[in-house]
């Protein structure tokens, strides 16, 4: 992208106006493709300035997953704007937050049952490691501040976050020595490795707070899957060791991998769960840190010392929690859950063609996530601009091809995205 990016090209006035102001993100603003310039959405269906509609694969990093402009989401957020956009959530409640928290704590598993809400992902995560690391020192084992992270695994982009990302194939490379550091081990996918984390935990356990892990699908890492044993293992070494397990279900949650949280596939609870992304259906930004009646009652005291100490200005906003009840309503009223298993066997099929491309590392799919790895991606602006002359909106990152779709989707609609993968990874190797 050069700074004279969209001056001359048809770009909209805004665009070009704006354009030169912007830091995207993930990008080296030098080489990055500029922007396309959108001006509505609706459904799967990406509308830019030009009038081409796109179709997404992967419903904008996975959040809008009852598709773009939802009728009843929108009615909920309107109301709420009427009512009450914001009202800051210290010495104030109201009705939208404690409705969303109970409703959130009747449908997670275990007893994960207190809700801390925050404005995003990342800082769900900070929350998750501040309760770990405080739930120790409250109970008088202050040295017990780091956690065991899983190779492939990312959480985030803040700095506490970052720390607990695998620095070999994380975006935090270069930031990597400014982190504390956490030992970063394989995950416990079968006997042997399952001995092997035993053995580092038992040497770390006396400084370890815990261990935190994206169940089932590792996505920003590299969109990799794990059986729902390695959970069920890392519950029983958590408990072993008397380590606090966070599940980061901020990509997995509310449906993706094929039920409602990704733990539910192997019946474990964790102690501290992270949501985020679809909470309000792609719509605002919210996320929330919900934590088990044990963790809880670690903070319960008439000692200020022992309380959490964390509030962010825009918690738990109003908007947010409108869109997130609104999206719990579509759970209930739509087939959500069986609409992500027909994705996952349109999804199956679709991108079968790909299997035994010359160039392929591996073709997986699990639930409403397809996953085409090959080898090595030489160039990724060439891929992306395929896509969107094929009429689609995919966003290929490292060595790996992903559709994420909206649940929604209309079958042509999927069709179409696994026709363009088939058909662009298919040149790419001719
Ligand atoms: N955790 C996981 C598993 C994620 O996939 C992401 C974002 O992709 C995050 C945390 C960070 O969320 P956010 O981008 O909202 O800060």
């Amino acid at each position: 992208m050069t700074a004279d990016s969209g001056k001359s090209n048809g770009f909209p006035d805004w665009y070009q106006a704006g354009i030169g102001h912007v830091w995207l993100p993930y990008a080296q603003m030098k080489t990055v493709l500029p922007p396309l310039p959108v001006v509505a959405t609706s459904g799967a269906r990406i509308i830019l300035a030009d009038g081409r509609e796109l179709i997404d694969g992967i419903a904008s990093w996975w959040t809008a997953c009852h598709g773009y402009n939802q009728p009843h989401i929108r009615e909920a957020v309107a109301r709420q704007l009427n009512q009450m956009p914001h009202v800051m959530f210290g010495g104030l409640a109201h009705e939208q937050a404690l409705t969303l928290a109970r409703r959130l704590a009747a449908l997670l598993p275990g007893d994960l049952s207190r809700v801390f809400f925050s404005e995003s992902g990342s800082v769900a995560v900070e929350v998750a490691l501040k309760m770990a690391m405080q739930y120790w020192i409250n109970r008088g084992a202050p040295q017990r501040r780091r956690f065991v992270s899983f190779k492939g695994g990312y959480h985030g982009d803040t700095a506490g976050a970052m720390a607990v990302c695998d620095p070999e194939v994380g975006m935090h490379g270069p930031l990597a020595n400014l982190s504390p550091s956490h030992p970063v081990v394989d995950l416990p996918r079968d006997e042997a490795t399952a001995h092997t984390l035993d053995r580092a935990l038992e040497r770390y356990s006396d400084d370890l707070a815990g261990i935190i892990v994206e169940p089932l699908v590792q996505g920003a890492g590299g969109m990799l899957f794990h059986a729902p044993d390695a959970l069920r293992r890392l519950r029983a070494l958590a408990d072993k060791y008397e380590l606090l397990l966070i599940f980061d279900e901020i990509f997995t949650g509310f449906g993706r991998t094929g039920t409602m949280f990704a733990c539910e596939a192997a019946g474990v609870a964790p102690d501290i769960i992270t949501l985020s992304k679809a909470l309000t259906g792609g719509t605002l930004p919210l996320a929330a840190t919900v934590a088990t009646r044990k963790v809880f009652e670690a903070f319960w005291s008439d000692d200020p010392k022992k309380a959490l100490m964390h509030g962010p200005t825009f918690m738990a906003n109003a908007l947010g929690c409108a869109a997130a009840n609104a999206s719990l309503d579509l759970f209930d009223s739509e087939p959500r859950i069986g609409q992500v298993a027909a994705i996952a066997s349109a999804l199956e099929q679709g991108l079968a063609p790909c299997r035994g491309l010359p160039g392929m590392k591996d073709v997986r799919v699990k639930g409403a996530i397809g996953v085409v790895e090959m080898d090595r991606i030489a160039d990724l602006n060439a891929l992306r601009a395929h896509f969107i002359a094929e009429g689609v909106f995919i966003r290929p990152f490292g060595n790996v091809i992903y559709l994420t779709p909206a649940f929604t989707i209309a079958p042509e609609e999927l069709k179409t995205l696994t026709d363009a993968v088939v058909k662009v990874v298919r040149r790419l190797k001719t």
